[in-house]
């Protein structure tokens, strides 16, 4: 058993860490993952995908609070 919950534990940051990349909430997603099942909540991740605006010049995802472009240093 406790060597079941390792990776489970594991997973579940895993989770959280992927959710707050994608400007999704940890706790919500992690909530999904603890009452569903990880496998699910990162498959539900997926079919939801990224929420982090765009940039308008080179479609590059970007921090919400960003002024400018990381990646091609353009106004957002
Ligand atoms: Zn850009």
């Amino acid at each position: 058993m406790e060597f079941a919950l390792i990776p489970y534990i594991l997973f579940l940051f895993l989770i959280g860490y992927w959710a707050s990349r994608w400007n999704r909430s940890v706790i919500v997603w992690c909530l999904i993952a603890l009452l569903l099942s990880p496998v699910v909540a990162a498959i539900l991740l997926l079919i939801f995908g990224n929420n982090r605006p765009q940039c308008p010049a080179c479609r590059a995802h970007v921090d919400p609070e960003a002024s400018k472009c990381r990646h091609c240093g353009s106004a957002l």
